[in-house]
């Protein structure tokens, strides 16, 4: 399924098999704290922003605080880049240090 999100950055989801096929066969706890009291969302491994698929090889359970960390890192990882790009100056000349 690709969808749209509404700050117009294409976003894709999980396939409803493959969701069905993580509630089946991946641990139902986060991948990355180990909860499992918790609601659980399936989250891409690689972003697909970054050219990760939709498929369980990709998926992983994490709780909505880790999950949120993750999106956070992922978005100032891409902000840092474009911004070391934007504001990338010359190294100065040895010779005149
Ligand atoms: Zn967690």
């Amino acid at each position: 399924m690709t969808g749209w999100n509404r700050d117009g950055r294409r976003h894709t989801d999980f396939p409803a098999a493959v969701r069905r096929q993580a509630q089946r066969e991946l641990p139902a706890q986060c991948a990355e704290c180990g909860a499992t009291n918790c609601p659980l969302r399936l989250d891409h491994i690689r972003n697909t922003a970054r050219g990760g698929n939709n498929t369980i090889d990709n998926a992983q359970w994490l709780c909505d605080t880790c999950h949120d960390r993750k999106t956070r890192r992922e978005a100032a990882e891409g902000q840092a880049i474009r911004t070391a790009k934007r504001t990338r100056q010359p190294e100065p000349h040895p010779g005149l240090t």
